[in-house]
């Protein structure tokens, strides 16, 4: 045990379990996988999560629940956007039928930008780029596996090296 607490610039590995308060499903779990590392202050995790481990110790454990304005935000609709369909004849000449509510992944200047098929019909294609939490109350119970400074390359780069981090 350390007297470190949950600060900004500090590499810190969680257990987690997210559930829907409504129906109480479990959305996310690291539970039978690797603690979550992230590095605290460098927007890695929705801003309420943060914020709620702030001064934290290593063992603690706690339960919150966030509003959508602290977790991934409300719907925008400038985050919905058609294509024609013409622009997925591979994935269909491959034998997928392009159906609602399939997630597919578009290649974006930025990375790759998952969206979600919210219509489809002949010629075009509606695609939802909002995140499928967004407009969700999410609870969560956290627990601090392990705490530490984070480095100075870690700080510089933005992310958490090592364990659980970004290797390279
Ligand atoms: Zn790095």
């Amino acid at each position: 045990m350390t007297d470190l607490k949950v600060a900004n610039d500090m590499v810190v590995r969680v257990h987690y379990t997210g559930t829907l308060p409504e129906t109480g499903e479990v959305f996310d779990s690291s539970e039978g996988r690797d603690p979550l590392t992230f590095l605290v202050g460098h927007r890695k995790m929705i801003p309420g999560f943060e914020e709620e481990m702030m001064g934290a110790v290593q063992g603690e454990r706690r339960e919150f629940v966030l509003e959508p304005e602290r977790a991934y935000g409300h719907p925008n609709d400038e985050l919905i956007a058609e294509f024609p369909k013409s622009d997925f004849a591979q994935l269909e000449e491959s034998g997928v039928e392009i159906e609602i509510g399939m997630t597919l992944v578009a290649q974006t200047f930025q990375g790759p930008a998952p969206f979600m098929v919210t219509a489809v019909n002949d010629e075009m294609i509606t695609a939802d780029f909002n995140h499928a939490m967004a407009g969700k109350t999410l609870a969560f119970s956290v627990e601090v596996v392990e705490l530490r400074q984070a480095t100075e390359e870690e700080i510089s780069h933005g992310h958490a090296h090592g364990p659980g981090g970004v290797e390279h």
